[in-house]
């Protein structure tokens, strides 16, 4: 029988980016380090086109939809270190369209981390200064609409990519991890994700319910009150069941757990605890965090695990962020070095 999960997704086209599945490892450094038996992480960081990260599950139906309608160009918006534009730059180049960058941001003195991988990556940029998302997105409509510049009208992605459309990247994520897990890796247990816009989270509970829940799903809030996490994940859900006809079965409370308790003062706002994160976690594991989303997720999972809030295989989900980090320090300020004291 093909699950409800599988079929829902037929049909919807998608492109191939990523180097899928990424791998499900073990964290033996700090399974030791916190005394627990069995801890996973699923390297969506590893996604195997420009930095990797998340975005690009979301990408691969977002320009699936924008080749299908052949546009030749996309537009994606963010600020100057937004992890989406600069893998919409880097997957626009794999599939040979045009990318244009709109930043909410003024144009910046030094062109670091992700502002630099645009470069190279030939995605034209625009920094449109300190304004608010409508008015970034008004933005994105004139430059669209411009007779003047194309033909084709260019393909717009919206809200980071959190979409209904975006989040069914993470439904399929959630078949290839329990296909990981059948194929002798751990018992499904509960699985550790970050809750930004929502994308990522609205898809892995989407994804799950539709297999028949065999995991658990922490969605730590990096930015919103709970509230509003919730609300984003509800739209977002509600957009997904539109496209593949296929609604979510059960009730959101039921299907997952949203927590705010980690966030700090919201969006790239670092609490003591990730700060600390980012700087031990490299240490123990080789794999680096950074502060905006994924710190926060591994600060909150070590607080689960010394509260004896969980038990069982955990899967803490690294949605990547990697060239952001090089913007997150003054050069000229590292962080401290270790032991000796030339
Ligand atoms: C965008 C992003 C997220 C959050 O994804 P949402 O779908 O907006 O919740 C998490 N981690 C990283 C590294 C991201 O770039």
């Amino acid at each position: 029988m093909t699950s409800p999960l599988i079929a829902a997704l037929e049909g919807i086209p998608r492109v191939e980016l990523g180097a899928f599945p990424t791998p499900l490892q073990r964290l033996a450094n700090w399974e030791a380090f916190l005394n627990y038996r069995g801890i996973y992480i699923k390297r969506d960081d590893l996604g195997g086109l420009g930095p990797g990260g998340n975005k690009l599950r979301s990408l691969e139906y977002l320009l699936g939809e924008a080749v299908r309608q052949k546009r030749d160009t996309v537009i994606a918006s963010g600020p100057g270190q937004s992890n989406l534009c600069t893998l919409t730059a880097a997957s626009c180049a794999r599939l040979g369209l045009g990318c244009v960058l709109v930043h909410n941001c003024v144009r910046p003195a030094s062109y670091g981390g992700n502002l630099l991988l645009n470069r190279l990556l030939g995605a034209e940029s625009h920094f449109i200064g300190d304004v608010s998302v409508e008015e970034r997105r008004a933005y994105e409509n004139k430059l669209r609409d411009d007779p003047a510049r194309w033909e084709n009208p260019p393909y717009i992605i919206r809200n980071g990519g959190s979409s209904g459309l975006g989040a069914l990247g993470y439904a399929a994520a959630v078949l290839e991890i329990y296909r990981q897990c059948a194929a002798g890796g751990p018992e499904p247990g509960t699985i550790f994700a970050p809750g930004g816009n929502g994308g990522v989270a609205a898809g892995l509970i989407y994804g799950n319910a539709l297999l028949g829940r065999p995991f658990r799903l922490v969605i730590i809030s990096v930015e919103d009150p709970r509230a509003s996490l919730r609300e984003h994940i509800l739209a977002i859900l509600a957009e997904a069941e539109k496209l593949t006809g296929t609604p979510f079965p059960g009730n959101l409370d039921d299907a997952c757990e949203i927590n705010d308790d980690y966030r700090g003062e919201g969006w790239a706002r670092n609490t003591p605890e990730s700060e600390a994160a980012v700087q031990d976690f490299p240490k123990r594991e080789g794999i680096f965090i950074e502060h905006i989303y994924t710190g926060k997720v591994v600060a909150g999972m070590e607080d689960y695990i010394r509260r004896g809030k969980t038990e069982g295989p955990l899967c803490y989900l690294h949605t990547g962020g990697f060239a952001s980090l090089f913007s997150q320090f003054d050069p000229a300020k590292p962080p401290p070095a270790a032991g000796s004291s030339f």
